[in-house]
């Protein structure tokens, strides 16, 4: 793998390890640390320093029962979901959302595939399949998008990404990815509201493309 050179913001980190981050932007979050030494390291760093702010709180006497209580809920805790583990190019984040299963791609036009994973009021998360050359149409969007390279790369106005990059696209870029010339990119992309298409036939087309 290239040189990771598009990283996490430390807002998106922050919120990241606070838990404070909607599912689709946390996936890609965590596929991003998975895949980048650099912002896995920042993200240990502030949650040390998340953990040394609690030590340093003073300690509060637990109420009568509440002990009582918190055995019983620990006894009544359910298992942890199975914990997906890497697969090829898709990290354990991504396997985690795709259910352990290989994407399931659907044909979009133009070759362009997509498999959704997730879309609810948090926004939606979606897996895209760009053959070479082939550019997504173009397209701005009401909140964020984040884009993770997982195989392949991309290219538009703010350059190019390659695998494990990701790219933090706000409502002000209008922007129109373009897969490299070398193979299909496969990337994970997160956003907070619908994106809005410029041409007339893909948004016609935005019921279907749920997006
Ligand atoms: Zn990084």
């Amino acid at each position: 793998m290239t040189a990771i050179t598009h990283h996490i913001s430390d807002a998106l980190l922050d919120a990241y390890v606070t838990g404070s981050l909607g599912h689709p932007f946390a996936v890609v979050v965590a596929a991003h640390l998975s895949l980048c030494d650099a912002c896995r390291a920042r993200a240990e760093a502030a949650e040390m320093l998340g953990g040394s702010l609690l030590d340093r709180l003073a300690p509060a006497p637990l109420s009568a029962g509440a002990q009582d209580r918190l055995l019983a809920a620990l006894d009544d805790a359910s298992p942890p979901p199975l914990q997906s583990t890497a697969s090829g190019i898709f990290p354990a984040a991504v396997m985690q959302a795709l259910g352990g299963q290989p994407p399931k791609w659907r044909m979009l036009g133009g070759g362009i595939r997509q498999q959704i994973l997730s879309a609810d009021s948090q926004g939606s998360l979606r897996l895209l399949y760009i053959p070479p050359g082939r550019a997504v149409p173009a397209h701005s969007h009401g909140g964020l998008e984040l884009t993770l390279v997982l195989q392949g790369d991309f290219s538009d106005s703010e350059g190019r990404f390659g695998p494990g990059d990701v790219e933090i696209a706000h409502d002000e870029i209008d922007h129109q990815p373009v897969a490299g010339p070398d193979g299909p990119c496969i990337c994970l992309a997160a956003t907070d509201a619908p994106l809005r298409f410029r041409a007339m036939i893909p948004r016609l087309l935005q019921p279907l493309f749920r997006i």
